[in-house]
């Protein structure tokens, strides 16, 4: 499968770069069992291990590459409340008003399972608190007032209104006409979060299984996760592979796969500025996406570098020229950075459902799925893995509230799914390209 040959190819990601990995965890090699085994080592399979784990289930956690391989290692780092866009339309459409308050307040309390977990397990990862969503045109500006008001209304959300005489004291640019800030959202390094969280949960007894690729899962009483060397016999199984899951086995869960797209989505990083013009492109130095559908998303690091995303393929194809076409969307934010060099580039796929709401569920009652995120995973997912373990530990009441959210497949299903997905992976060639 073309994939599979993809899946080596070594990226020029900014996020690797700046780590250093522990060893690899060896491969599962043999038999064995486990209350819990969790495929999949991004955030949601990781906070659902680290959880089951600190309520004393012995878990073994299935990696198919190294833990944060997926969108948890290269996302852009916008840690932030609610769902994707639309995504509070649908929740609203088919909750309560209450029932739709407690699914938000849920996604707040997510940011603050990142901010307890950073704490807790000392991850550090450079959160810096502040987000703004940013409106490009009048129009926008009007739709963005809107959202804001509602949200505050709401959900008592707080948010703050930047009008076209403030914006250009936050965002040094002319580009944008208005936007929201949000001082409790923030962004941080996701794979040093991603590596934390790992940390973590091996602490805590999880054993995590890197290279470990399930590739079929038997139902039953007591399901069975094979891996090419090995075996895990569990009581429950938790899904949470993400836009990958479905290439591993064709069985594994057809049934959800096709509930969710992946979306291509590229990142750059410009070689580092001096901290004192970093400190003047953006006011507090807060995460940044306009509303625009192919949005652009940016922040500044730590060491002083923007980082810019943008450029979604829908086809699963990667744009032509994408580096070109990204810094070109850089440019027409911050033209004064046409100097710098841009020293990385990589991308990844964000796992869209068709009305952006998140996606968990069980199939039958012990194998549970956790997917859907709709480019706010960064949050939410953790907050979705705590759910699941709450629902496997008995506590099935949240975890329900948002398995009740209906969803459509994609038309044309895992089919049509996933050609666009073996043409996307291509895209990770680009890497040494500079
Ligand atoms: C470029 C980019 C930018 C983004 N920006 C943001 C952002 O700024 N803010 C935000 O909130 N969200 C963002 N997202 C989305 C966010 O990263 C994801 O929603 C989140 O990381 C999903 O976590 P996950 O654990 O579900 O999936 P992943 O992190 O993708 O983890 C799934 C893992 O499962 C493994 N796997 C799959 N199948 C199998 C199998 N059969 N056996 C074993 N292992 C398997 C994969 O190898 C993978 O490592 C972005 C995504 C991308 C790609």
């Amino acid at each position: 499968m073309l994939l599979k040959k993809e899946l080596g190819v070594v990226e020029n990601s900014y996020y690797e770069a700046s780590v250093t990995r522990p060893r690899p965890c060896a491969p599962l090699s043999r038999p064995v069992t486990a209350d819990v085994c969790v495929v999949g080592g991004g955030y949601a399979g990781l906070s659902t291990a680290l959880e089951l784990a600190e309520r004393g289930y012995s878990v073994v956690l299935l990696e198919a590459q190294r833990v944060g391989w997926g969108a948890s290692g290269r996302n852009g780092g916008q840690a932030i409340v609610g769902f994707g866009a639309d995504g509070e339309c649908a929740i609203e459409k088919q909750f309560s008003a209450q029932d739709a308050k407690r699914a938000w307040d849920i996604s707040v309390e997510g940011l603050q399972l990142l901010h307890d977990r950073m704490k807790r397990h000392a991850i550090e990862c450079e959160f810096t608190p502040g987000y703004l969503s940013l409106a490009v045109k009048p129009r926008k500006s009007k739709a963005l007032r809107e959202w804001m008001d509602h949200a505050t209304a709401t959900y008592g959300y707080p948010l703050q209104w930047l009008g076209p005489a403030e914006i250009t004291q936050w965002v040094a640019s002319d580009r944008f006409h208005a936007a929201v800030f949000d001082a409790r959202s923030g962004h941080l390094h996701p794979l040093k979060y991603c590596l934390g969280l790992a940390a973590a949960a091996r602490r805590a007894g999880v054993r995590i299984h890197e290279n470990s690729a399930a590739f079929v899962v038997e139902r039953g009483e007591q399901p069975r996760v094979k891996t090419a060397q090995g075996e895990c016999r569990c009581s429950f199984v938790v899904l949470a592979g993400n836009v990958y899951l479905g290439e591993y086995g064709d069985d594994i869960a057809p049934e959800v796969v096709a509930r969710i797209m992946p979306v291509g989505t590229y990142m750059i990083a410009t070689e580092p500025m001096s901290r004192e013009r970093a400190d003047a492109l953006m006011r507090g130095r807060p995460a940044a996406s306009d509303t625009n559908f192919i949005l652009d998303y940016f922040r500044l690091t730590a060491d002083h570098r923007l980082l810019f995303g943008g450029a979604d393929s829908y086809s699963g194809a990667a744009p032509r020229d994408l580096i070109g076409r990204i810094r070109a969307s850089m440019l027409g934010v911050f033209p004064q950075l046409a100097d710098l060099a841009i020293l990385h580039a990589w991308g990844g796929f964000v796992d869209i459902t068709m009305n952006k709401a998140p996606n968990f569920g069980r199939l039958g009652s012990n194998v549970y799925y956790l997917q859907g995120f709709s480019g706010h995973g960064l949050a939410l997912a953790g907050m979705a893995g705590k759910l699941a373990a709450e629902a496997i530990a008995g506590q099935m009441e949240r975890f329900d509230l948002f398995a009740r959210i209906r969803h459509r497949h994609f038309p044309g299903g895992a089919l049509m799914r996933t050609p666009a997905l073996l043409l996307g992976m291509l895209y990770y060639r680009l890497r040494d390209a500079l």
